[in-house]
């Protein structure tokens, strides 16, 4: 890691997105930052730590100068602003051409442009802010529900921190009883028994091991989930994504083997972005009487199913399951799926048309009882025990993607498989660099207590638990490699 700041150079960019709009910024960091601000607009009066100056920009540096705009200028004096250096936004009409005119004269007055995440990477660099810290600032930018924001902002806080922080401190003290008991062996102290050193380990494991477990809805909040909805054709698999997506989005005919491509759209269900996968019908029949371009979608289909981390299959109620519904059901077991057994208005019609020879019969059909009754599947699955065996588990509902019967239920399902049932709690980990950070740590720590338990010299020992306390100090930045640490602050915008 290079020395911390303070930095020679002054860095500067547009702060504000590419492109028009009401306001524009740019952005000085570094010593210079307050002597090449007022150099590019004409203050009233000499800047003030934390306040805003009203100011005249200018067109170009020479007396023959003109205003070409009014600017709002706030100066932060070091220590006290984001990137811990002198720091200067000058806020004026979000005109790309005023935004470039100051960009290129703060660049002529000895600024270097920026580089992404920069100004976080300074406020990291000068300790304003740890590892976790600057990648929830990345992670509020890019936040795209409320529930992500609310996360990231609990991060940039400090929660994920404020939960590694005891553990440290815990390894550090334990680390320093070892050291001692090695440097004083020969004095005749006490070296710390094995058991206190267990005890030790044993208290710090569950710490650790909760946080690794947060990881599984950290990581939904932060990344979203793909579900893919799939079944044969003609279901009502795209009228179901269409009510989810509350608006039309897929075709929907009524010819069976239409939605020949994939259509996803992201919706967000309790705040978790969910990537919807409409599929092609997984349709039954010799290939050669499928199209090329239908063979094609179903190949898509499979793919689609195989990558998603959720499956809603989507039945008709009114058929019977055909071979393929049961490969597919069998094909899902293990795996968070959702059943919808779809059409759910049309059941008692056709017990109505029983009658009817080309209809299907209703006695085959899932939900035989009450129509209305939410997880009606089970008892269908008493009548195919093999399906039941196969498909164990899997939750099934009644839904009507005509009448919107189920759909709100249907939603309760869907963020409760996302979830896993794991409840957001502060401090969760959000990316893999975190959790690998955790698991290692975790697993150095099993690494110790084996080797207390082996009775292997503490010198041994305290490798193990400073590589725990390297991972975890990876976590929060101290020990990242430069490298790394490029590489994440390369992934924010400019001017962050
Ligand atoms: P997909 O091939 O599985 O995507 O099925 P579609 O969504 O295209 O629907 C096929 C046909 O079934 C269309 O005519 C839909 O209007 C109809 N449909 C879909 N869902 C329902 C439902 O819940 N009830 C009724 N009565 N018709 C439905």
């Amino acid at each position: 890691m290079p020395a911390p700041g303070p930095f020679a150079d002054t860095i500067a960019a547009i702060s504000t997105p590419p492109g028009r709009g009401g306001i524009g910024i740019v952005r000085l960091s570094g010593p210079q930052a307050a002597a090449i601000a007022v150099k590019l607009v004409r203050l009233p009066s000499p800047l003030e730590h934390a306040h805003a100056r009203l100011a005249d920009v200018l067109d170009s540096s020479g007396d023959e100068s003109t205003r070409i705009d009014e600017a709002l200028v706030t100066y932060f004096a070091a220590p006290r602003s984001y990137t811990a250096e002198d720091l200067v936004e000058i806020a004026t009409h979000g005109s790309p051409v005023v935004l470039e005119l100051l960009l290129r004269r703060a660049l002529e007055l000895g600024a270097r442009l920026a580089e992404p995440g920069e100004f976080t990477q300074r406020a990291f660099l000068s300790g304003r802010l740890d590892l976790t810290q600057a990648e929830a600032v990345r992670d509020l930018i890019e936040a795209q529900t409320l529930t992500q924001a609310r996360q990231a902002a609990s991060q940039m806080g400090g929660a994920l921190s404020r939960r590694v922080g005891p553990v440290k401190q815990s390894l550090v003290e334990l680390a320093a009883l070892l050291e001692a008991g090695i440097d004083f062996a020969e004095d005749d102290l006490d070296v710390t028994p094995g058991h206190e050193i267990a005890r030790r380990i044993a208290a710090l494991t569950p710490l650790l091991t909760a946080l690794e477990a947060s990881f599984a809805r950290g990581r939904i909040v932060h990344d979203g989930l793909t579900l893919a909805i799939v079944g044969r054709p003609n279901a009502g698999k795209s009228s179901l994504f269409n009510r989810l997506v509350e608006r039309d989005r897929a075709i929907v005919t009524a010819t069976p083997g239409t939605t020949r491509d994939l259509v996803t759209e992201r919706i967000s269900i309790g705040g978790i972005p969910i990537e919807l996968v409409d599929t092609a019908g997984l349709r039954e029949g010799p290939r050669s009487s499928l199209e090329e371009a239908e063979q094609l979608g179903i190949a898509r289909s499979r793919e689609a199913l195989a990558d998603a981390a959720l499956v809603l299959i989507v039945l008709d109620a009114t058929q019977p399951l055909n071979d393929e519904e049961h490969r597919l059901l069998a094909a899902v077991a293990g795996r968070p799926a959702i059943v919808a057994v779809n059409k759910s208005d049309l059941l008692e019609k056709s017990k109505l048309e029983k009658s009817d020879p080309g209809k299907a019969e209703p006695e085959k059909s899932y939900l035989t009882s009450s129509p209305r009754a939410e997880y009606s599947l089970p008892a269908a699955y008493a009548k195919e025990p093999a399906l039941d065996s196969r498909t164990g588990g899997l939750i099934a509902l009644s839904t009507s993607a005509l009448t919107g019967e189920g759909i709100a239920a249907l939603r309760e399902k869907i963020l409760a498989l996302a979830t896993g049932g794991a409840a957001a709690e502060p401090g969760m980990l959000t990316n893999l660099r975190q959790h690998r950070a955790v698991s290692t740590a975790l697993a150095a720590l099993a690494d110790a207590a084996k080797a207390n338990l082996a009775g292997i010299p503490h010198e041994m020992i305290l490798l193990d638990l400073y590589r725990a306390l390297w991972a975890l100090d990876s976590l929060t930045g101290q020990t990242t490699p430069d490298d790394i640490l490029n590489l994440i602050f390369s992934t924010f915008c400019i001017g962050k």
